[in-house]
């Protein structure tokens, strides 16, 4: 399933991408419940899911409730979508709204590693993003002059679907509910400034909207092999980075075994795997636009604070 959070009204509506359509899936789950029982289930975890906040992460962690709804529609003539199809959909939210961790890896690429530092990491480098950065695609990403020269880093995100600590290697993809794309903007300069000078380079990579993620929490058993996904930025039409993720250095199971020593890895956790070569700065007004294959295209403006 690919499931987004859109902006409706007052609040956010969860959709469902079939084929090139946004449905609203809580006003399909309502038209059915008269005929279908399991809508009725279905429903309930989903309502359950809105009033906790995360909608995508209820209906992703119970694909099994909610199989044969999204069979019902990717067979439905595009006029009996048409009633639950939303419209002019540019702005998303993050599909995951309130993750207790972002936790980002660095220098996992090996052509970024020697553009940047030149320092290949022995074991995987990991750091920390404050989660009140996140956007959705669409959303745009608000930099102060005084911030510096910004950079995009386009990344694999994977989204964490069960608790683990301690995690074992060959069952670490047990702990992968699904993908995403995430943009983990830079305030460059600040961030070797404050490399050089042996301080925490948290702040450079936290400032509000730092944190594009989207446009869709892309279910796990929709992406056959995430280490085989080609991955592109592109800023005003320009190619900047491009690569696959089979060039990551340390891979999923890696990281999340790494990681899970240290601090516990939680549902609606978000892993940004790294970015490849290409660092180069953005202005405002300058649209990025990072696309994965299969999860879409995350895009998202740089305009003045
Ligand atoms: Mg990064």
């Amino acid at each position: 399933m690919k499931l987004a959070r859109v902006k409706a009204n007052s609040g956010s509506v969860l959709a469902l991408k079939v084929g090139e359509n946004l449905v609203d899936l809580a006003a399909f789950l309502r038209a059915r419940r008269q005929k279908d029982a399991r809508a009725v289930a279905a429903l309930e975890i989903l309502d359950a899911g809105s009033r906790a906040g995360e909608p995508a992460l209820a209906v992703a962690q119970r694909c099994d409730a909610f199989a044969p709804h999204v069979g019902e529609l990717e067979v439905l003539a595009p006029s009996a979508i048409e009633p639950y199809a939303l419209k002019d959909v540019d702005v998303f939210l993050p599909p995951v709204a309130r993750p207790e961790k972002i936790v980002a890896i660095g220098r996992n690429y090996l052509a970024h590693a020697l553009e940047g530092s030149g320092r290949v990491p022995k074991e995987v480098l990991f750091f920390s993003k404050s989660p009140s950065c996140l956007i959705g695609s669409g959303e745009d990403i608000r930099a102060p002059a005084w911030a510096g020269h910004i950079d995009p880093e386009g990344e694999l995100a994977v989204i964490v679907g069960k608790n683990g600590r301690y995690v074992e290697k060959d069952r670490a993809m047990e702990h992968v509910l699904g993908y995403s794309i995430m943009n983990d903007v830079t305030a460059r300069q600040m961030q070797r400034d404050d490399i050089k000078a042996g301080e925490p380079w948290f702040r450079s990579k936290s400032f509000d909207t730092f944190g594009p993620l989207g446009p869709y929490l892309v279910t796990a058993d929709e992406v056959t092999d995430p280490h085989a996904l080609d991955i592109k930025t592109v800023v005003n039409g320009e190619a900047r980075q491009q690569d696959n993720t089979s060039s990551l250095m340390f891979r999923i199971p890696d990281i999340i075994a790494h990681v899970s020593r240290f601090v516990t890895l939680k549902t609606g956790d978000i892993i940004a795997t790294g970015t490849p070569e290409g660092m180069r700065p953005v202005f405002p007004g300058d649209v990025v636009e990072i696309t994965v294959s299969g999860l879409g295209t995350l895009r998202n403006r740089l305009v003045a604070e």
